[in-house]
């Protein structure tokens, strides 16, 4: 074996969305850090749909940017359709979304990578984790070099034991066209953690040549249109169509017909998948009822004439697919460029990690992304810039920063994910944050821009223009319509400003009724338990509570009162035991 002569502070495993944003935020806090990953060619490759943002994920992008990161900005230099979701309702819940260029894509997130300094990146598969005695050292890879680091950041997404199915067919991949990592994921299972198995899957994509799209509604991008990061200045750009159909009784009739010939439903697959996200042959199978199901065309990108067609999700077989497309009015003469696939994939239990995203039993590794159990670019994203950040802080030797759930959707996930676990792919909602009218996508920067400062995640030379920002939503939340004259921020910012100061007043009664449980959740999360601290010795408490706490091994007391099946009355006795145990 060869040992690279390079020590590193961090190396990041895997350049999907989590690592992209592990590895940019821990080399802007200075560590030396180095990104390995499969492909080069494929980092930040969108596995499914090409678009970033939606229902509370757009809020999500929205704090990478805040804190930032670099998915926002990228969004926009590959956006070809933004659309602005939710605007029926309160503008709590509005959240962007846009349809992206998936080659301008990757290509803008590599690049970044490329330029940021104090970053290497290397194509290569890692095979194990590399320990000295119990001591995490690094990581050996497939060409039997070993790399060595202070922190490993494991962000594999969908490739630890990936096998990919379509009706009767399954073969090994970490996605189509991909190898799977099945060196790491045994290696995993060696170790005593839980590992677990999840399934996800993609619909098939179109050449639109032969699409006769006059029988369509077109959706036209937004005009005027909101740009995903604060940094980016309004600017234009020809932007393309999305196109709405719907399935007919013919596709229902096929998919019955052949229900028996999914890989989902012909007992093939075994792990669970997303109950939001059903495959078409799900949708008939639990909403039998619907006559018909909407299906979205999106295009991939300016200079291809591939489409995603969203809502036709299937594991069904290739004959099955093209008979399923040309049953759709429009698709007659479409043809299949790609089939649609379920992948099952490995991925450890969540409630193996303190809510730094570190793991319990394994100091100095950290997992992100789909490797928690999530699913999403933007969920991935947001815990990688969470595990670069607190790997960086303890390798020197400071607090790590863990977002409280009335502070951002990013901090309401890890909470979830580390005091709940997960029993199928965990995707953000609105509906998961109690506090959600405080965590709206205009005022992310509001709630954690700050903190990017204080840590180092934010460059110091945008702080000017962001006090100056904060002074303009007061003077708009006293007088909305008042004249102010921006010196060191650009000119639409202030119109940001003005907009994030209405939506406050909008909302101010709930605002302080929410601040108040906001504040009690903050108290309780400042109490800490000390390390080491054996629940069992509190006098009457439950054992149920005694072991739930002995798994979770909670931090503070706040996230002790989280974890379900704790009881209030033994969260008081811990309060006592813990303030006599000090
Ligand atoms: P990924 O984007 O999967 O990236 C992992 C990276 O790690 C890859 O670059 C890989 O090459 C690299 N890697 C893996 N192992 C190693 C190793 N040992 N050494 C070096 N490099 C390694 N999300 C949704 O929100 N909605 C959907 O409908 C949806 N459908 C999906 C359908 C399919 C078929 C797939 C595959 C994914 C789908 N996703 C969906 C999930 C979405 O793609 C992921 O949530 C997101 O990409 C996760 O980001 P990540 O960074 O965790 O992992």
């Amino acid at each position: 074996m060869y040992t690279y002569d390079i020590q590193y502070d961090v190396i990041v495993v895997g350049g999907g969305h989590a690592g992209c944003e592990a590895a940019l935020a821990s080399a802007r806090l200075g560590a030396k850090t180095l990104l390995i990953t499969q492909n080069l060619d494929t980092i930040a490759q969108m596995s499914c749909n090409p678009s970033i943002g939606g229902v509370a994920k757009g809020q999500i992008v929205r704090e990478i940017d805040a804190l930032g990161g670099a998915m926002g900005k990228i969004t926009d230099a590959a956006g070809l359709h933004y659309h602005m979701l939710n605007t029926g309702k309160g503008p709590a819940v509005h959240s962007p979304r846009v349809q992206c260029d998936k080659k301008i894509y990757q290509a803008e997130y590599k690049h970044t990578l490329e330029k940021q300094p104090n970053l290497e990146l290397i194509q290569d598969e890692v095979k194990e984790l590399y320990f000295e005695g119990s001591v995490l050292k690094g990581v050996v890879t497939l060409r039997g070099t070993k790399y060595l680091s202070k922190v490993v950041i494991l962000t594999t997404g969908t490739f630890l034991g990936g096998v990919i199915h379509i009706g009767g067919v399954s073969f090994p991949g970490g996605r189509y066209g991909d190898t799977p990592s099945n060196f790491l994921t045994e290696s995993l299972k060696k170790t005593d953690l839980n590992v677990l198995r999840f399934k996800t899957g993609t619909p098939m994509r179109i050449n639109a040549k032969d699409v006769d799209f006059s029988v369509f509604r077109e959706q036209p991008s937004d005009n005027p249109f909101e740009p995903m990061s604060i940094f980016t200045a309004p600017f234009e750009r020809n932007f393309l169509s999305c196109y709405i159909t719907r399935t007919t009784e013919k596709t229902h009739e096929i998919l019955k017909r052949n229900m028996k010939r999914s890989a989902l439903y012909s007992g093939q697959i075994t792990a669970l998948g997303p109950r939001y996200c059903p495959s078409v042959e799900d949708k008939i199978v639990k909403f039998d009822q619907a006559p018909s199901h909407p299906i979205f065309l999106e295009p991939e990108g300016f200079n291809t004439q591939e489409y995603y067609i969203q809502g036709f999700s299937t594991s069904m077989p290739e004959d099955v697919q093209r008979e399923l497309l040309i049953s759709v009015p429009g698709l007659e003469k479409a043809k299949l460029t790609r089939a649609g696939y379920a992948i099952e994939y490995d991925f450890v239990d969540p409630m193996e990690l303190y809510a730094t995203l570190e793991v319990k039993k394994i100091p100095g590794l950290y997992h992100a992304g789909q490797i928690n159990g999530t699913t999403g670019y933007e969920e991935a994203g947001a815990q990688g810039l969470i595990a670069g950040l607190n790997a960086v802080l303890k390798i020197n030797g400071k607090e790590p920063v863990i977002l409280g759930r009335d502070t951002a959707y990013t901090g309401v996930m890890i909470d979830d994910l580390v005091n709940k676990g997960v029993n199928e792919p965990y995707r953000m909602f609105t509906s998961r944050a109690e506090y959600r009218i405080m965590l709206r996508s205009d005022n992310a920067d509001l709630r954690l821009t700050d903190i990017g400062f204080k840590t180092g995640l934010v460059a110091k030379e945008y702080k000017q223009s962001f006090e100056e920002y904060k002074k303009a939503v007061e003077v708009f939340k006293s007088n909305p319509k008042a004249e102010f004259e921006a010196v060191n921020m650009p000119a639409w910012r202030v119109e940001s400003a003005r907009k994030t100061a209405v939506i406050d007043a909008m909302y101010s009664g709930y605002y302080d009724r929410f601040k108040k449980d906001a504040e009690k959740l903050a108290q309780a999360d400042k109490i800490i338990i000390p390390e080491g601290f054996d629940p069992s010795a509190v006098k009457g408490i439950l054992i149920e509570s005694s072991q739930k706490l002995k798994k979770v091994r909670p931090q503070t007391l706040g996230q002790a009162s989280r974890i379900p099946g704790v009881t209030p009355a033994d969260i008081q006795l811990l309060a006592v035991h813990i303030e006599r145990y000090r």
